[in-house]
C-alpha cells in the first residue's frame, strides 16, 4: 500500500496493476455479499465471474481480517462454506475539513453510515484546528459506537483545494496560504495510527455520488460544489478523473468576463468572483448587524426576497456558463450541484441550467442533467470513506 503520499490521483500513487486488480476483484467480492446477503463461495464465483481459487484465496484473507465469517452449510447436497459480511468487522472513516467545519462520519462496507457529527470551527483559515477536532471527533465516535479502534481499517480525509500529486501537499500557491508546510495526511496518520488518504473536497463529492448516491449507473459525472469556493469533481469513465499534476475541476477559477473583479488567484473575472457565497453576501450584506451567512442567503431566497432570489440567478447563470465548456469537454450524463445552496432546488437549479443551455453545444447542453445532491453537505464526507476502500486496505 502506498501511504507515502495523499490522494489517488497520480501516477506515484497508482498501486501497482496486480494490487489494483486484488483491490477490484475484493470489491465485487464485498459487493456480492451486500447486495445479495450470505453466498457460498461457489455462488460467489458465479456472481462475479471470479475463478473458484481467487474466491476462495480472497475470502481466507477477508476471514483472517474479521471482514467476514463462514459457516458450513449444503449446497446441491455437497458440503459448502456460507461467507457472510461482517459490516462492523472493517470500517471505513471519512473527514470532511472545510474551512469553517469538520464532519466525521463511520461507515460500513456496503455504504451505510454507522455515525456522523460535525462541529463549526472557530475560525477560517486554521486547517490545525480542524486536524485536531477531527481526531477528537472520531474518538466519540467510537467511543459512542462501541466500534473497537481497530476496527478502523483507513481513513478518507477532503480537503477544500487541490492535492499535489508530486509532493502529496496541498498545492503551493496564492489561493491556499493556510496549507502551506502543513501535511494532513502524516499529521492524521501520526494522531491515528492508521493509513490515511486524501483528496480534494470536490472529488470526493462527486466519487460520493457514483457510491453512495443514486447515480451508480453514471460514468460520466461533474459534482459542482458551490460555496464559499466553487469547485468541481470529475468522474470520466467510471473513474475519478485528477489530471495531470490533481487541478482538474478548478471550474472556480474559470474567467467568465475580462474585466469582472480581481480574484485572490490572481486572475480577473473568475467564476468565484461572480457567484460564490461569499461574493452573494458580500452584493446582500447591509452591514446593520452580524454579517450574513449562507444560511441567511437560503431562508432569504426561501422567502421571495428579490434581491436575494436577483444575485442567484446571476450567480447560476454565470455558473452555468463556466459549466458549458466542461459539458462541451467531457459530455457528461449528469451535473450534481451540491453545496450550501443546494437545498434551494429549482431556484438555483434553473438559472444554472440556463446559462448551460445558452453556452454549451446545444444537444450538450440539452441532454446533460442537471439535479441537487440528494446527499446534502454529507457528501464530501461519504465520498472521503468511500476513498478509503478504493486502496487495498481490505486484503
Ligand atoms: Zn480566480
Amino acid at each position: 500500500m502506498d501511504t507515502a503520499t495523499g490522494g489517488e490521483g497520480g501516477q506515484a500513487r497508482q498501486p501497482g496493476s496486480q494490487t489494483a486488480l486484488r483491490t477490484l476483484n475484493v470489491q465485487r467480492v464485498i459487493g456480492t455479499l451486500t447486495t445479495a446477503g450470505a453466498c457460498t463461495q461457489a455462488e460467489l464465483a458465479r456472481h462475479t465471474g471470479l475463478s473458484r481459487a481467487t474466491v476462495s484465496s480472497i475470502v481466507r484473507s477477508m476471514l483472517d481480517r474479521g471482514i467476514v465469517t463462514t459457516s458450513p452449510t449444503t449446497s446441491s447436497g455437497r458440503r459448502a462454506l456460507l461467507v457472510r459480511l461482517e459490516d462492523r468487522g472493517i470500517v471505513p472513516v471519512g473527514v470532511d475539513l472545510g474551512r469553517t467545519h469538520v464532519r466525521v462520519c463511520l461507515a460500513t462496507l456496503g455504504y451505510e453510515m454507522i455515525a456522523e457529527r460535525s462541529i463549526a470551527l472557530r475560525s477560517e483559515r486554521r486547517p490545525r484546528e480542524g486536524i485536531d477536532a477531527a481526531v477528537g471527533l472520531l474518538a466519540d465516535l467510537l467511543a459512542e459506537t462501541s466500534v473497537p479502534r481497530s476496527a478502523v481499517v483507513g481513513v478518507g480525509v477532503g480537503i477544500p483545494g487541490p492535492i499535489d500529486n508530486r509532493s502529496g501537499l496541498v498545492l503551493e500557491g496564492p489561493l491556499w496560504p493556510e496549507w502551506e508546510d502543513l501535511d494532513p495526511q502524516q499529521a492524521l496518520e501520526e494522531a491515528l495510527g492508521v493509513p490515511v488518504f486524501l483528496d480534494n473536497d470536490a472529488n470526493l463529492g462527486a466519487l460520493a455520488e457514483v457510491t453512495w448516491g443514486p447515480h451508480s449507473s453514471a460514468d460520466n459525472l461533474v459534482f459542482l460544489k458551490l460555496g464559499s469556493g466553487i469547485g468541481c469533481g470529475l468522474i470520466v469513465g467510471g473513474q475519478p478523473y485528477h489530471g495531470h499534476l490533481g487541478i482538474a475541476g478548478e471550474i472556480g477559477h474559470s474567467p467568465i468576463s475580462d474585466t469582472g473583479p480581481l480574484c485572490r488567484c490572481g486572475n480577473r473575472g473568475c467564476l468565484e468572483m461572480a457567484a460564490s457565497t461569499s461574493t452573494m453576501i458580500d452584493l446582500l450584506d447591509r452591514g446593520r448587524g452580524p454579517r450574513m451567512t449562507t444560511d441567511d442567503i437560503v431562508r432569504q431566497a426561501l422567502a421571495g426576497d428579490t434581491a436575494t432570489l436577483r444575485v442567484i440567478e446571476d450567480a447560476g447563470v454565470a455558473t452555468g456558463r463556466a459549466l458549458a465548456s466542461v459539458v462541451n469537454l467531457i459530455n457528461p450524463e449528469i451535473v450534481v450541484v451540491g453545496g450550501p445552496l443546494a437545498v434551494l432546488d429549482q431556484i438555483l437549479l434553473a438559472p444554472i441550467q440556463r446559462g448551460l443551455l445558452r453556452y454549451a453545444v446545444a444537444i450538450a447542453g440539452q441532454t446533460t442533467r442537471v439535479a441537487v445532491s440528494s446527499l446534502g453537505d454529507r457528501a464530501e464526507v461519504l465520498g472521503a470513506a468511500a476513498l478509503v476502500l478504493r486502496h487495498p486496505v481490505l486484503g
